[in-house]
């Protein structure tokens, strides 16, 4: 897989002077941020506990920011196919990991993903990778939901396609109001789903089980 700086409308126009290494240009000042931070924060960084935490962090955040130098055609490559097949498919219970835009703290739970082809169908384990994508980014959850839904849309042209994502925040459990059980869960629905209540129906049952509808 090739990786390169992703560029589109989410993204901010590359900087000429900096160029396509402004990723891992960014990557390398991490850790004298991370420094700084330990000492905003009353830590001593250069403690024996603390002595190579900069440069850790900085490599985890680098790479779980990974999907801002992904894009959907990176991880797809020639993985859809020509294909007659014609009911839903569904792959459920991916377990999805993102960081949310406005504390970067974790949130995670799992995403079930269907679609309806029309003619079209993407090797399965192509459908966790771009979900990766975009959860491996800062985002908002429902952001994260709509993007998926419209990148298969783009793939695949299909006739339909559902995204259900169900997660626990950490932003909510550890600190602000501290709702420990409070899951939040979000839907996108692209054409035959969202027009055709049976189909979203079928969708919603075999994503869930209709339990979040209860
Ligand atoms: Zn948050």
């Amino acid at each position: 897989m090739s990786l390169r700086v992703a560029q589109g409308r989410d993204q901010p126009a590359a900087d000429a002077s900096v160029g396509a290494d402004s990723a891992s240009q960014g990557a390398r000042d991490l850790p004298d941020l991370v420094r700084a931070m330990l000492t905003a924060l009353g830590e001593d960084p250069t403690r024996e506990g603390l002595r190579r935490t900069p440069e850790r962090v900085g490599k985890s955040l680098e790479w779980l920011t990974r999907g801002y130098r992904q894009s959907v055609a990176d991880v797809v490559g020639d993985g859809v196919f020509e294909g007659k097949h014609e009911s839903m498919v569904v792959v459920r219970d991916i377990e999805v990991y993102s960081l949310c835009e406005h504390h970067m703290l974790p949130f995670f739970g799992r995403a079930h993903i269907a679609y309806y082809p029309n003619g079209r169908i993407i090797g399965l384990s192509k459908i966790p990778r771009v979900l990766d994508v975009f959860a491996r980014r800062l985002q908002v959850q429902e952001r994260l939901t709509d993007q998926v839904a419209d990148a298969l849309v783009d793939v695949l042209e299909p006739v339909g396609v559902g995204v259900v994502i169900e997660a626990y925040h950490l932003c909510m459990m550890m600190r602000g109001v501290q709702k420990q059980n409070s899951k939040t869960v979000t839907s996108a629905l692209r054409g035959l789903f969202r027009d055709d209540a049976k189909a979203r129906d079928e969708f919603l049952r075999l994503a869930h089980g209709g339990r979040w509808l209860d």
